[in-house]
């Protein structure tokens, strides 16, 4: 056991490392986070923080030994980096798995192999997508293999010349051609297993997409309790099957037949597990402390129904392509149901992750209400 008092080392610098950050100095941990480009929003709260590149292998090695285990937040780490890593010091979630769910091929194989239901796909060597879309049918989606997150280097192909268009952006790039799903929802269940093989998954999440990116998250998800059994029994299926030690998000679409099939996984805290915060019995990340840690798990029911809102940069004031404004927070500050969480990111972007909000209450559909109202509010004004 990694008791408080002891160092956690976190590779990735973003917001879920921040909250990682403070979900373990809560419990009495030291934070050491490793990031290549500072300054970070997880390092602006943590305890040290090392600015260098994964492909230092004597910074990776230095901070490894500077601390009593080591997480991470960020999936596009090499290879060769946690290995160094590894070398020295405890890694949970492992290398193997995170190897399995950073590269899109390797995570569909393996879902395959473990009997996971999965859309159909095919992979496209060197960028070959016609002949994967042969394989699988239009409409489809082509992603990247690797590197891809928020919608990033995927396209929806519903016609030829879609797929003509396709083949020219992705030519040379190793990618998955998958059937698109034509879903009732699309929900998430985040499973927390410890080194004894204890699992224990959140409730659902319903997951509104706008642009492919998160917008909004709705706990309890509204589905029927057979699915939300069937859902949490998968993630944790998923969670042992993978030996995972940590978290595991596992994505998943309700088609309109009512079966699940599993879109994606990552073994780290998820946004749509952000609901936890403020809403649940044990936040995911400190969950996610403890399973890492070796401390007995918390209980991860929610507390009440809550709704997440993610605020993107869109939400500032834009002059001519620049920042003229931040969002106007009145509406949100000033509602006793809601909670306002920023990262502390200095440049807003468009489409890029800023912060979020939740709205508790007594039911889901009186809080997601609520909650477009005062998304509403932060719309900018321009
Ligand atoms: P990312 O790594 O960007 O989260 P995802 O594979 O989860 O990539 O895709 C982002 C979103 O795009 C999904 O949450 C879903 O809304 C939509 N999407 C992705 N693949 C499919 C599919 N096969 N069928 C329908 N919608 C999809
Ligand atoms: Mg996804």
């Amino acid at each position: 056991m990694i008791g408080p008092g002891q160092a956690i080392g976190i590779l990735g610098g973003g917001q879920l490392g921040r909250m990682l950050a403070h979900a373990a100095q809560d419990l009495g941990y030291r934070v050491h986070v490793y990031e290549p480009s500072g300054p970070s929003p997880a390092g602006a709260v943590a305890d040290r923080e090392t600015r260098a590149p994964y492909d230092d292998l004597a910074a990776l090695e230095a901070f490894a030994r500077s601390v009593d285990i080591v997480t991470y937040e960020f999936e596009n780490i090499p290879a060769e980096a946690l290995e160094a890593v590894e070398g020295v010091v405890s890694l949970h979630p492992a290398s193997r798995v995170l190897r399995i769910c950073q590269n899109r091929w390797r995570e569909k194989a393996w879902l395959r192999a473990n009997g996971f239901p999965h859309a159909a796909y095919a992979e496209a060597l060197e960028g070959d997508i016609e002949t994967a879309a042969g394989l699988v049918g239009l409409p489809c989606v082509v992603k990247t293999a690797d590197f891809g997150y928020d919608g990033k280097g995927q396209m929806r192909i519903a016609s030829a010349d879609d797929l003509a268009r396709a083949a020219a952006i992705f030519r040379g790039r190793r990618c998955v051609v998958e059937q698109w799903v034509d879903f009732e929802r699309e929900i998430s269940v985040i499973c927390a297993r410890t080194h004894s093989g204890e699992t224990r998954p959140f409730p659902a999440a319903e997951n509104l997409h706008a642009n492919h990116v998160l917008d909004v998250s709705i706990v309890p998800a509204r589905i029927a309790p057979s699915v939300e059994a069937e859902a949490r029994g998968l993630a944790v299926r998923i969670a042992d099957a993978l030996g995972v030690v940590g978290l595991v998000a596992v994505e998943m679409f309700l088609t309109r037949g009512g079966g699940l099939v599993v879109n994606e996984l990552a073994p780290r805290p998820h946004n749509s597990g952000h609901w936890s915060i403020d809403g649940g019995e044990t936040s995911q990340f400190e969950q996610h402390v403890r399973a890492v840690c070796g401390l007995p798990l918390g209980p991860p029911g929610a507390r009440n129904p809550t709704v997440m809102v993610n605020i993107l940069g869109d939400a500032w004031k834009w002059r001519d392509g620049s920042v003229a404004g931040e969002p106007d927070w009145s509406a949100v500050l000033a509602e006793p149901r809601a909670k306002l969480h920023l990262y502390g990111k200095p440049q807003p972007r468009p489409g890029r992750k800023m912060g979020h909000f939740t709205v508790q209450g007594a039911d889901v559909g009186g809080s997601l209400a609520l909650a477009m109202e005062l998304k509403a509010t932060l719309a900018h004004r321009g």
